[in-house]
């Protein structure tokens, strides 16, 4: 298993994938999901040109903070207590797995005592399944809304993980769903949002999400091995 070889072979699928949806290719960003790997790997990507990550657990992503010198770019993509948002306040580029008002409340509470702004998205449960965190489809905009109203958060777009794991065409109505109702709050013109991201797609099924307009795909398995 070689992550540099991994990588680019991912990329290339990517660049397909893209170019097959008539998009251009750098309008997808490559999340490596680097959760429960070490940080030596993380550094071996960031040397072959990967500079985004998402980690799903805070104390895993604060030990790895104090251990990956390099200029890595750290999203969060798990689902996050908000008693843990005071060890990442200004540490990470975006939350992708915002699905409740009062985390909202928290990230721009200490964000606000930076004097910054966090970047989030809204975690949709499209599938309606009950194990999966995130609001519901109907809750969407109103959580859209109320955290426009928030100081110190910037909402980006919607972020969603289909039950269906490693099955690309059970999955692509979840995310053709998610994009639907990005558009469909955008179109809404919230003041201060910006539906500008889909965060779709992991190892098994990030082509699917791409044809259905994916910005950002989140791949762990395919980049660093079987965890
Ligand atoms: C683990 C994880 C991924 C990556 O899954 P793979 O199947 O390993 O690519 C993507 N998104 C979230 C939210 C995850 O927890």
């Amino acid at each position: 298993m070689s992550i540099s070889r991994n990588l680019s072979n991912i990329r290339q699928r990517i660049q397909a994938a893209a170019e097959a949806a008539g998009r251009d290719p750098s309008s997808v960003r490559l999340v490596a999901v680097s959760k429960t790997r070490p940080a030596a790997d993380i550094i071996e990507a960031f040397h072959v040109g990967q500079t985004v990550f998402g980690e799903n657990y805070i104390q895993e992503l604060t030990d790895k903070l104090e251990q990956v010198q390099e200029a890595v770019e750290w999203h969060v993509i798990g689902h996050l207590q908000s008693n843990k948002v005071k060890y990442i306040a200004g540490r990470v580029a975006l939350i992708h797995s915002v699905d409740r008002l009062s985390l909202a409340e928290e990230i721009s509470r200490q964000w606000g005592k930076l004097g910054k702004i966090c970047p989030v998205l809204i975690q949709v449960n499209i599938s309606g399944e009950t194990t999966k965190s995130g609001t519901t489809e109907e809750g969407a905009l109103q959580l859209v809304k109320d955290c426009a109203l928030l100081p110190n958060i910037s909402v980006w777009g919607l972020m969603t993980m289909p039950p269906f794991f490693d099955d690309p065409e059970a999955a692509r109505p979840c995310f053709a769903e998610l994009r639907r109702l990005s558009l469909a709050i955008e179109a809404v013109g919230i003041p201060g949002v910006e539906m500008r991201e889909l965060s779709m797609g992991m190892s098994g099924d990030f082509e699917a999400a791409i044809q259905e307009g994916a910005t950002l795909v989140r791949v762990g398995t395919a980049i660093f091995g079987e965890r």
